[in-house]
């Protein structure tokens, strides 16, 4: 079994049920719905199939709502840009034909100035400030192109008055609210005061949602380490961040994602242009097998693709390349970050016990009873080499939100008043299905009634016989 999970986004490559299907066993854990994209309508045909597909499945697929954020667009208009060309970039309000190209940020004259960049059509085409000018700015184009209508525009390095969460993604965020996403991706995640609101907004019925911020341009880097205290985990949004921070900074902002998360024990999920040329070809880069790899040995929690299976010819056969990657990968000891892991809890404690005591006896499983999924969350933070985690809960939005956690494997038991009959339970389950042998040794963490209650426990527990 791999530890390290694959997200996939879904989109018209891959939005019917036997594609869905043949990505979940191909190695898909989580379904990632791009907000940017599509409408309710079709993301909750999307949502249907997934939960259809998941009666059926022994580790169910998880669903992670991808907001859209506060983006800047362009407006309708396609223009042709050429390199050196001077050119006039209005924003609101519009009049008829004025500029070449429209901006739809009112502050965007205000909030820029000379020696400003401004990014078209997610980079493709760069333009300088080099003036202001009645309607807006006046700029020299430094990569030309074609911009067609209502392209992304970045404003790399510029803080941006624009809210942390639009009224927009409110609505998409109630809308997975109603329809059990496991996971909230937030879109050009600034601060911790953005995850605060969006965890006020998921409340108590959405109580096992996890909000993981996805760190996409400057503002987000120089706050990093308050957004991976207050998130669940964090993405590294490569698409973006590579446009709004200088390219060859991006490699180390990944890094020092993975050391945060590891530190604070927060999920991780390296994103974009993993397998970027399998859009078009049956086979990748080998430069693309070596970033899927780098990610794996930074021990991420799960690496993410896009196009690849969105939109690309080769969706179900880029996650088998992942999966083949990613297996042999793990073979090999990570970067071990997580020996910097902060342990304020005992139950932290006692599961870095639980893995220390596995890997001197050699033991490949943990097994973890819980009810809120803290105890699996506990073992994965120690990101262990060699070891898988199966976590057993009777709670099926902790069950699904399990998925995403490196080495975790979530079953559903349903948990009996006396704790020993759910070890007894748990391992008999894990002999049924997950090919274990008789008298194996594994490591439980799990409750025990004690005098003064139930308590944790750590116990070294063998596979029964039959
Ligand atoms: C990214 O920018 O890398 C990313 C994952 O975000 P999106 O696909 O929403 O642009």
């Amino acid at each position: 079994m791999l530890s390290t999970k694959i997200v996939c986004t879904i989109g018209p490559a891959s939005d019917t049920s036997e594609v869905l299907e043949d990505l979940a066993e191909a190695g898909m854990n989580v379904a990632r719905l791009n907000f940017s994209h599509g409408t309710h309508t079709s993301h909750k045909k999307i949502i249907k199939q997934i939960h259809e597909l998941n009666q059926s499945r022994k580790f169910p697929i998880a669903i992670m709502l991808d907001t859209q954020g506060p983006e800047i667009r362009t407006g309708n208009e396609k223009s042709a840009l050429k390199s050196k060309e001077i050119v006039t970039v209005s924003c609101p309000p519009f009049k008829e034909n004025e500029g070449n190209i429209h901006v739809n940020y009112p502050a965007l004259k205000s909030d820029l100035k000379p020696g400003n960049y401004i990014s078209l059509d997610s980079g493709l085409v760069k333009l300088k400030v080099i003036g202001k000018h009645k309607k807006g700015l006046k700029c020299e184009v430094i990569d030309g192109g074609i911009v067609n209508g209502h392209r992304h525009v970045n404003l790399p390095g510029t803080v941006v008055k624009l809210p942390g969460i639009t009224k927009n993604d409110k609505r998409d965020i109630l809308f997975g609210i109603k329809h059990k996403v496991n996971f909230i991706a937030l879109s050009f995640v600034r601060n911790s005061e953005t995850i605060k609101e969006v965890r006020k907004l998921l409340g108590k019925h959405a109580e096992h949602t996890e909000i993981i911020a996805k760190v996409e341009n400057l503002e987000g880097v120089e706050r990093l380490e308050e957004i991976v205290k207050e998130a669940d985990g964090v993405m590294v949004a490569r698409g973006d961040l590579g446009i709004e921070v200088e390219l060859e900074e991006v490699p180390q902002i990944q890094r020092r994602i993975a050391f945060l998360c590891a530190k604070y024990g927060k999920r991780s999920i390296v994103a974009t242009h993993m397998l970027e040329s399998m859009i078009e070809h049956p086979v990748p880069t080998r430069a693309e097998v070596t970033d899927v790899a780098n990610a794996i040995f930074e021990e991420s929690d799960a690496i993410m693709l896009s196009g690849e299976t969105s939109i690309g010819n080769y969706p179900v056969r880029s996650v088998e390349t992942l999966k083949r990657i990613a297996k042999h990968t793990e073979i090999f000891p990570g970067v071990n970050f997580s020996k910097n892991l902060i342990m304020e809890k005992n139950g932290q404690h006692l599961a870095a016990s639980a893995i220390q005591i596995a890997s001197d006896l050699k033991i490949r499983a943990a097994v973890v009873i819980t009810r809120n999924g803290r105890g699996a969350r506990y073992l994965s933070n120690l990101r262990p080499h060699g070891i898988i985690i199966y976590s057993f809960t009777e709670n099926a939005d902790v069950l699904t939100s399990n998925v995403l956690y490196r080495g975790v494997y979530p079953f559903l038991l349903k948990l009996k008043k006396n704790p020993e009959d759910n070890i007894q339970d748990a391992l008999k389950m894990l002999k049924d299905t997950r090919n274990f042998n008789s008298n194996e040794q594994v490591i439980v963490l799990a409750n025990i009634l004690t005098g003064e209650g139930f308590n944790t426990s750590l116990q070294v527990r063998t596979i029964p016989s039959d």
